[in-house]
């Protein structure tokens, strides 16, 4: 294999340095199980809870182990420990990174996050990272990522959970989030990759989405670009170096004038578009500066605390919908009955919405 055979369709053929870039096929991350299982065993959520709340970086850890944990009794506990540090809970910057695979997002992350240390910042990376239904691999699940960043003390890397629908992975990184927050992180950047649903979840789940862009990427993901360009706060043109530098430019007014036609109400926060280089670090802190900005403007708005609202609610009706769901496929009677309802859906026999009626009726029932 050349290495040229894990880029992206859409790197140009004279993309050059760039460009480079590699997707890692990923895995089910089973490992994770038996370390739940020591973790609820050695400590209750009590004694987890005190020790996240005292900045334990290991008990932190557990906490999220024992979040993505998919047992009902790991869950009761997962419950219990969110209830204990709900108070110190939604106290960060949560800022979500977006992208195409290759558009720099682990650079970027590894640039600005490293920058947020220095300043004395504490900041929490997670990955959103849905795996792909049909291959079951990973598009982030690369273990050498932001490598400087990880060894920061002031920083904390937890890689996604694989092998999960993205609902599950939805309600496990709002826990995380605020285990993250209750364990002292003032930042918790939530990277996401840019090619399906994912970046829609992230964007319902941080005060500030950053959709990172490449210059010259083609067609094909100029259109992915427009669902996603329109829930951004902020758009970062990345790579604005060396021979790059004029195209990425160029990008940025392009990207600006699009912008433009989706301009919101008058007054409200036109996402602007700025450009960086994750590799040199030009740009960077301009970055941030302007996502401060956004959060400041928002804070004075009062669309900070809305939206934040919002975002409480949604994790609620969701919650209630999974619980609704594993209820309901937890009685054998209405398993059975479901199963006969879409035979006979699928035959063509009973209508849609008459066999839903049958379902819930018998659920009712129960
Ligand atoms: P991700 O898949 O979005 O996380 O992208 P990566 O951060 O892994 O970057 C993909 C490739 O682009 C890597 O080879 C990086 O070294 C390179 N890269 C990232 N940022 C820049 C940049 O600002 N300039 C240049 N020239 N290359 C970059």
């Amino acid at each position: 294999m050349t290495s040229n055979a894990s880029q992206p369709d859409w790197v140009p053929p004279e993309g050059g340095e760039g460009f480079a870039t590699r997707i890692v096929a990923g895995g089910p991350a089973s490992a994770a199980r038996g370390r739940v299982r020591s973790a609820a065993r050695e400590l209750g959520a009590p004694e987890l809870a005190k020790r996240i709340l005292a900045g334990d970086r290991v008990a932190l850890a557990r906490g999220i182990t024992l979040v993505e944990s998919r047992s009902a009794a790991h869950r009761l506990a997962a419950e219990e420990l969110l209830a204990l540090v709900n108070d110190r809970a939604g106290g960060s910057l949560r800022l979500g990174i977006t992208g195409v695979p290759g558009a720099g997002k682990s650079t970027f992350i590894e640039a600005l996050g490293s920058q947020l240390c220095e300043d004395g910042w504490h900041v929490a990376v997670l990955s959103v990272d849905p795996s792909s239904p049909v291959t079951g691999g990973s598009i982030l699940g690369d273990k050498t990522r932001m490598e400087r960043l990880s060894r920061h003390p002031h920083a904390f890397i937890r890689p996604s959970p694989s092998g999960c629908e993205l609902g599950g992975v939805a309600r496990r990184t709002r826990e995380t989030i605020a285990l993250c927050e209750a364990a002292g992180f003032d930042t918790v950047l939530v990277e996401t990759v840019g090619v399906g649903q994912s970046e829609v979840l992230v964007r319902d789940m941080v005060d500030c989405f950053l959709v990172l862009l490449i210059a010259g990427a083609g067609d094909e993901l100029q259109g992915m670009k427009k669902g996603i360009i329109e829930l951004a706060d902020l758009l970062v043109v990345n790579k604005a170096d060396g021979d790059n530098r004029a195209r990425a430019e160029a990008a940025r007014l392009d990207f600006s004038r699009a912008l433009h036609y989706l301009a919101g109400q008058e007054g409200a926060w036109h996402p602007p578009v700025l450009t960086c280089s994750a590799q040199t670090g030009e740009g960077v802190a301009g970055v941030w500066e302007t996502v401060e900005k956004f959060i400041d403007q928002a804070r004075a708005r009062g669309d900070f605390e809305v939206r934040r609202g919002t975002q409480q609610l949604t994790w609620l009706q969701a919650q209630i919908e999974e619980g609704l769901k594993e209820l309901m496929l937890s009685d054998p009677a209405v398993r059975a009955e479901q199963a006969e309802i879409v035979r006979l859906v699928v035959a063509g026999t009973l209508p849609p919405a008459a066999g839903a009626r049958r379902l819930l009726a018998k659920i009712a029932k129960k």
